[in-house]
């Protein structure tokens, strides 16, 4: 069982399909599109 929150920190390319790179986490083993994988930039700062 892999923690519910997964940063996805560690991925590699498994395929590229239309101009859309998909990639597997190689923690949690899921595979998604590399653009869902850009962090979502807040206006807000943490720091
Ligand atoms: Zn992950």
């Amino acid at each position: 069982m892999q923690p519910a929150a997964c940063d996805h920190n560690r991925t590699q390319i498994i395929a590229r399909r239309n101009g859309i790179d998909y990639v597997e986490c190689l923690d949690c083993r899921q595979v998604f599109e590399a653009e869902d994988l850009e962090p979502v930039k807040a206006d807000e700062e943490d720091e």
